[in-house]
């Protein structure tokens, strides 16, 4: 098997690559309404993709939002399933000026694509595409194998958990993969066993009617930016704890032997702030950086504004001020719970000089995959096989909301088998993959396969 894959990827790997900037070049937004056509243009070649590579049926399916893309290949009925999830939105380019080449003209420099989406998602969950080709032209399928390409995951998914629940016996499998995620390196390779779920809210301070003289009035009624501000900073005490009540009474701590595994994915603490800038690290005392962003749950204010923001100075006490804030959530705190104590915690701790308005934005659960289950232990048989190393498990630090309903409607397990890095710039300017990572992601999912069926 190893040696006809190999064989297959050496002769296609130009059309592999060429293959993939096809998709990069299309503007695929999903947050913005005048990409509306893109999406669905994007859609239909990665329907057209899923059948040259070998699907026996794809098609493109309506959601109330951006359509779904469904593909499959079954092999014997009786043989596992492994529904790969991706998606084909990106996030939008902007700034614009930021970029040294276009966001969709990719451009190749140094062994890696540099383009919006290459690395999130488009050139990841194709190397899942491309995999499908090989063993389908080998002839070496061990699992049936089901596509779920998505185009609203940068948008929090808001119509996937019904298309899930409506479709339920088309999706259904015995364990779903993706890869959205990174690796730690190539020389250290890394699989996500989990990421964490979000709570995000808004939270509107009211003072008086309309903004004021803040030499009339300043001194004499409260600055809703001042009272804004002071709520938020009460958020954290001096060791860094968050101080909502209830907040951390769900958290579950990993287990002994997750934490041993944890303490091994390596970490510069200089190179960490010299990359970011910053002189010193901050964060929930009694925990390591590595800790703080992936076992821990956190709390950020994601923006703020209010009162006069124009040129020069203006002398005004305003009547607004706004704040959006969000938790990341870890096993087993619930988004819905949360939510409604970061809610009340705004309202209830407002002074009566003011009035609050807090509502809630989205959420999503943390999710978990047990390092003992069949599906992670052939993703990390796959990546030893392929790397030469056992693949250090990691907790990823980021959400992806359709998990936690993907398992509860599905009843199977997510495995996460990511091949990018944290320095592709997800989201950021001058997004891109390295070529290397591509390649190497279509050898070793094959073996996934291999390992999960004979598992
Ligand atoms: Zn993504």
């Amino acid at each position: 098997m190893a040696k006809a894959w190999t064989d297959y990827l050496g002769k296609n790997k130009d059309r592999f690559l060429n293959e993939m900037l096809d998709l990069l070049r299309i503007p695929s937004v999903s947050a913005k309404s005048e990409h509306k056509a893109d999406m669905q243009k994007c859609a239909e070649l990665v329907k057209q993709r899923l059948l040259d590579a070998g699907c026996d049926k794809a098609e493109v399916m309506p959601t109330s939002g951006h359509p779904a893309v469904y593909g499959e290949k079954i092999v014997v009925p009786s043989k596992p399933t492994v529904l790969v999830y991706g998606h084909y939105d990106v996030q939008p380019p902007e700034p614009l000026e930021l970029w040294h080449s276009g966001p969709f003209e990719p451009v190749i420099k140094d062994g890696r694509v540099y383009a919006r989406g290459s690395a999130d998602d488009k050139g990841q969950f194709f190397m899942h595409v491309k995999a499908l080709e090989t063993m389908v032209r080998t002839k070496t399928m061990s699992t049936n194998i089901k596509f779920l390409i998505e185009g609203e995951e940068e948008v929090g998914s808001p119509n996937l958990g019904k298309f899930v629940e409506e479709h339920k016996d088309l999706l259904r499998a015995d364990v779903i993969l993706i890869s959205d995620s990174a690796m730690l390196s190539m020389e250290t390779p890394s699989l996500d066993i989990g990421v964490r779920g979000l709570s995000y809210i808004e939270v509107e301070v009211t003072g008086p009617n309309r903004d004021l003289h803040s030499g009339t009035y300043g001194g004499a009624v409260a600055n809703p930016i001042t009272v804004l501000a002071k709520m938020i900073a009460d958020c954290h005490d001096k060791k860094n704890h968050i101080t909502i009540p209830g907040f951390y009474d769900d958290v579950a701590m990993p287990t002994k032997e997750e934490k041993r595994l944890l303490k091994k994915a390596p970490f510069d603490e200089q190179a960490y702030k010299n990359e970011l800038g910053v002189k010193e690290l901050w964060g929930e005392k009694g925990f390591t950086t590595n800790e703080r962003i992936g076992i821990r749950p956190t709390l950020e204010v994601n923006g703020i504004w209010g009162g006069y923001q124009g040129e020069g100075a203006k002398t005004v006490l305003p009547s607004k001020a706004t704040a959006k804030i969000s938790a990341r959530l870890v096993p087993n705190q619930s988004s819905k719970k949360i939510t409604e104590l970061l809610l009340n915690y705004f309202r209830s701790v407002a002074p009566p000089s003011v009035t609050v308005k807090a509502f809630e934005h989205h959420g999503g659960e943390p999710y978990l995959t047990p390092i003992d289950s069949k599906g992670y232990q052939a993703a990390s048989k796959a990546v030893k096989k392929t790397f030469g190393k056992n693949p250090i498990p990691v907790r990823g630090g980021g959400s992806i909301p359709i998990c936690s309903i993907l398992e509860k409607e599905l009843g199977v397990k997510i495995i996460f088998m990511g091949f990018g890095l944290d320095s592709d710039n997800l989201h950021s300017p001058n997004e891109k993959y390295n070529i290397e990572n591509y390649y190497k992601g279509i050898e070793t999912i094959p073996y996934f396969h291999k390992y999960f069926a004979e598992g």
